[in-house]
């Protein structure tokens, strides 16, 4: 019997009492790191590169009241060690954690509070550094230094206003290049650059609203100045709960358009797993029953299957087991998320907490090469009846037994209905498991930095940092830039406006062209599969060289400056004003001849391949051209041309 429970994909937030808080993470482009003189850069994956590891193992986690943390326990159950890259420009001895933190920064200080200012927070007298408890082997120190600045601040927003419970200064992680299931490689670079961390009340109440939320938030952060641009730069986290649910937390929306989906998604699941609840109590399955059925060695059966996966499997020495979801039939297939199901979710649990690649489970066959008779037999087999499921895991015994009992578990909770958790945000903005929820964060004071107390000056210093409104903002960009008001909101709600008003104080440059070059031109390259996101500064302080020296440049000009660059990063400026001067230099007549020209000096060819020619002389064409003139152009004059010239090979030869 499959159950025909659907879950709906529309809700009214107010009546099912969404509750959505924030918590953005926002590196600060200071001179240097948090704690250390090392510079806040990422090195390149070939700096990294032939570097020795410092191999670590995650120390003990017990806390002094001695009670079990789920989430410490849920890493140190997986036993893996730990091994730490420290490229020496960006690395030194604090962030190996064998020489003591130097005083906080400064700078980072100053920026963190000019925030709390314009979030019209209370900032605290004295700034207390402290260490926070961290589990997955991303801090060297095995806790993360934090310091609250700012309390009780606020945000307007058109749907009520939001609360900012905290504005903290604290390091960045460790950057994890690499992970298996005995080793979790980072790079010390990321380690200990300033991060501001902003946490909104739970006062959000709808997808939209987030999204708006964080929109302006990261554009007061924009506005300093000071922030870092670009992927991983600004990191939301999300936490939600409806009414009558545990607060779920969501760790790493990327893009900030991916909020209202991320949380449509996720109320989708959480209604979906209250109905679940509903549908397992109205068929009485009971904790016990579930928590009483055995793991079943059902390797015999599936040596039959026609699976390719499973015989591989079991052939290098792999078991396949078997457990009984006792009431669960139907409800492993139904869907939560887009493409996502409860059998999904059970999945996550097993790669987990036992590393497994997945599961098969009886709401998907006949399947998977097994059919109708292996599944009557395994039903067999299990003893199970028609309102029962199954889930299958073929590993090595020991991982594959763990995950089924770590599906067992999950299904127990199913009865409860929602599961406190952790989880990731992904692509498609549809969530998964990441792992239990840590306890209460254990904070205990760091003796290594003496507190730091808000003097006047100080405070002065920061206010010449606090952002102007947006209203402002956008007049002075229409005014001083002579920018129109669209070019300006589009620039201002961009990540790269402090760069724009960097690069113009420093080279003087025409400010529409440059932010012609920053919306238009990166919105057209990055359809074309270009994202000027992953050019860095040096690159940027190029082109915006080549823009001082040519004056007036078209947009097609720019496109042309960004492809170069994008293609060598190494290219000289004056390699670049070549480009532009040569593509300027090419008029329309200009490239009519040079493809004439082709065409007769290829016309034996022409002739032979008629109408088809049209590939071979626009290859042929812009092999000659590429870089001065853009294809489409070529194509329609190469089409006219040719037509042109087999009218006329005709009209001879009748
Ligand atoms: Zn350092």
């Amino acid at each position: 019997m499959k159950a025909a429970l659907k879950v709906p994909t529309t809700f009214n937030y107010r009546d099912i009492g969404l509750r959505v808080g924030l918590e953005i993470h926002q590196q600060l482009n200071t001179q240097h790191k948090l704690f250390c003189s090392c510079p806040t850069l990422l090195v390149s994956d070939d700096h990294l590169k032939g570097l020795s590891p410092f191999l670590r193992f995650l120390r003990a986690t017990r806390s002094e009241l001695g009670e079990v943390d789920e989430a410490a326990l849920f890493e140190y159950q997986r036993k893996r060690a730990y091994m730490y890259l420290t490229p020496p420009n960006a690395s030194c001895l604090v962030e190996l954690d064998e020489e003591p933190p130097h005083m906080l920064n400064l700078e980072a200080l100053k920026i963190a509070l000019a925030i709390a200012l314009a979030f019209n927070s209370f900032i605290v007298d004295e700034i207390h550094v402290m260490r926070k408890t961290v589990i997955d082997g991303s801090n060297t120190t095995g806790f993360q230094r934090t310091a609250i600045v700012a309390l009780s601040g606020y945000i307007r927003d058109e749907e009520g206003t939001v609360n900012i419970q905290t504005i903290a200064l604290e390091e960045d992680a460790a950057r994890k290049i690499d992970e298996n299931d005995l080793f979790v490689t980072y790079s010390l670079d990321r380690l200990g650059i300033p991060l501001i961390e902003i946490s909104t009340a739970p006062d959000i109440t709808t997808p939209q609203q987030a999204k708006r939320v964080a929109e302006k938030i990261g554009l007061m952060l924009r506005f300093t100045g000071k922030v870092k641009r670009g992927i991983g730069s600004i990191r939301q986290d999300i936490n939600l709960s409806i009414r009558g649910g545990p607060k779920i937390e969501i760790k790493g929306v990327q893009r900030l358009e991916l909020i209202p989906k991320v949380i449509e998604e996720e109320v989708r699941r959480l209604i979906g797993l209250q109905m679940i609840q509903k549908l397992l109590l109205e068929r009485k399955a009971s904790a016990e029953e579930i928590g009483g059925q055995p793991i079943v060695d059902v390797t015999d059966i599936l040596v039959k299957s026609s699976s390719k996966l499973i015989l591989n499997a079991i052939r290098e020495g792999g078991k396949a087991y078997a457990l009984k979801l006792p009431k669960f039939d139907g409800i492993l297939g139904i869907e939560l998320q887009t493409n996502r199901r409860f059998g999904t979710e059970l999945a996550d649990y097993a790669k987990q907490w036992a590393g497994v690649k997945g599961i098969i489970h009886s709401d998907e066959l006949p399947g998977y090469g097994i059919d109708e008779s292996i599944v009557s037999e395994l039903r067999k087999t299990l003893n199970a009846d028609e309102l029962d499921a199954f889930v299958i895991v073929v590993d090595k015994p020991e991982k594959a037994r763990k995950a089924l009992e770590a599906v067992r578990e999950r299904c127990i909770i199913a009865l409860q209905g929602i599961p406190k958790e952790t989880r990731a945000a992904n692509e498609d903005g549809t969530t998964r498991y990441l792992r239990p929820q840590p306890g209460a964060a254990r904070m205990y004071p760091e003796t290594d930095i003496p507190p730091i107390r808000i003097t006047p000056e100080l405070l002065e210093e920061a206010r010449l940092l606090v952002p102007p409104p947006v209203e402002i903002k956008l007049e002075q960009y229409v005014k001083i830039y002579g920018l129109s008001n669209e070019l300006a909101r589009q620039l201002i709600y961009s990540e790269y406006m402090p760069l724009f008003e960097q690069l113009i104080k420093i080279y003087n440059v025409n400010p529409r062209v440059l932010a012609l070059l920053f919306t238009t031109v990166s919105g057209e390259l990055k359809k074309e599969g270009i994202n000027i996101d992953y050019l860095d500064d040096a690159a940027f302080h190029k082109l915006a060289m080549v823009i001082r020296d040519l004056g007036e440049l078209t947009k097609e000009d720019l496109v042309i400056l960004v492809k170069t660059v994008y293609e060598n990063p190494q290219t000289s400026i004056n390699n670049l004003i070549d480009v532009v001067k040569m593509r300027k230099a090419m008029s329309v007549d200009e490239v009519r001849n040079v493809i004439k020209a082709k065409i007769v000096e290829f016309q034996e060819e022409v002739l032979k391949r008629g109408e088809k020619a049209f590939q071979f002389i626009m290859g042929k064409v812009m092999n000659e051209l590429r870089g001065r003139v853009d294809g489409k152009t070529v194509a329609t004059i190469v089409k006219e041309e040719l037509e042109k010239f087999l009218k006329e090979v005709k009209k001879r030869e009748s």
